[in-house]
């Protein structure tokens, strides 16, 4: 039954110069022997994951939170220190090899922002003008890397705005995926309605279910995943080069083998987005939103606007 298959696109998003120069290629090692496909999405700027890093120490909650994740021997002290105590070291610039790979290997690569930690933390306050410089840097280096311009962007930090998605939709990208929410739709905010399809993350990440209740070990971990994949839908699923990359790629791993034995079928989200009619999606309000296991807000797909002109007519 056809209807029925599970379809599963993995997003992965590489947000500092570690996760590019040794996660991503253990990743894509990794994914390559599973003979399973992925679409990575990588921060083109400087790694300043060190002021992330500073930011969370300032929240007590947060700081139980590095020492249960071990976030210093997840990322070292040189990620842990880039952009504070340290130089921030250019993130795509230093490794265009490795994205070149990804690409001829046949995995889809797009834009993750430019300095993660800035979009992340300053959104709002960066204005048209800041987000737009944002934009224009990222997508220029990856144009110089890759010799082709992007087609996909997703949001550091799932986090959007009205001016971000404006200016985005000026691009006239192929898809975005920067919320979280259920299934593809058009962003709404106010009174505006976005062009470019939007298709969400749609489970938890990785280090926001790790050490929640009942999920210390391995196996609950894994068995947590599987129960949340739908059959019959286009699950998307963000993993991160700095964590499935490197200290839990064998969580990982086995959350792709129980996929593959019932059947997933693992597809890029541009293929995804290739199969979308964009006119027939539903414009969804795009909601500030907190979850389980993060940190402050992430923008997330809210109900769907009332269809009144179907209804009048
Ligand atoms: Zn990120």
């Amino acid at each position: 039954m056809p209807e029925q298959a599970m379809r599963v696109a993995l997003k992965v998003d590489v947000d500092t110069h570690q996760g590019l120069g040794q996660g991503a290629p253990r990743l894509m090692r990794a994914l390559q022997a599973e003979g399973v496909t992925a679409t990575f999405f990588i921060a083109m700027g400087p790694d300043n994951a060190g002021r992330a890093i500073v930011r969370v120490l300032k929240n007590p909650g947060f700081l139980a939170k590095m020492r249960r994740t071990g976030a210093v021997s997840m990322y070292g002290w040189r990620t842990v220190l880039s952009g504070t105590l340290l130089p921030a070291r250019p993130i795509a610039l230093s490794f265009p090899q490795v994205i070149r790979a990804l690409e001829a290997a046949g995995f889809e690569v797009g834009v993750h922002g430019y300095d993660h930690v800035r979009w992340q933390d300053r959104l709002d306050a960066l204005g048209d003008a800041g987000v737009r410089a944002e934009l224009a840097e990222a997508f220029e280096a990856f144009r110089a890397i890759a010799r082709r311009p992007a087609r996909a962007f997703a949001a550091p930090g799932w986090r959007t705005s009205a001016a971000a998605l404006r200016a985005l939709d000026e691009m006239k990208l192929d898809y975005r995926s920067d919320t979280r929410g259920r299934a593809p739709y058009r962003c709404a905010i106010g009174g505006e309605i976005f062009a470019t399809p939007e298709i969400p993350t749609t489970l938890p990440t990785l280090d926001e279910v790790m050490g929640g209740p009942g999920l210390a070990a391995r196996d609950a971990v894994v068995r947590f995943y599987l129960e949340r994949f739908r059959d019959g839908e286009l699950n998307v699923h963000t993993i991160h080069a700095e964590t499935e990359g490197m200290g839990e790629l064998d969580t990982f791993v086995a959350i792709v083998r129980g996929l593959k034995a019932r059947g997933a079928r693992f597809v890029q989200l541009r293929d995804a987005a290739a199969a979308i009619d964009a006119a027939a999606l539903p414009a969804c309000e795009v909601v500030r939103a907190t979850l389980d296991g993060r940190a402050g807000w992430i923008s997330a797909q809210g109900e769907p606007r009332e269809r009144t002109a179907a209804l009048s007519a």
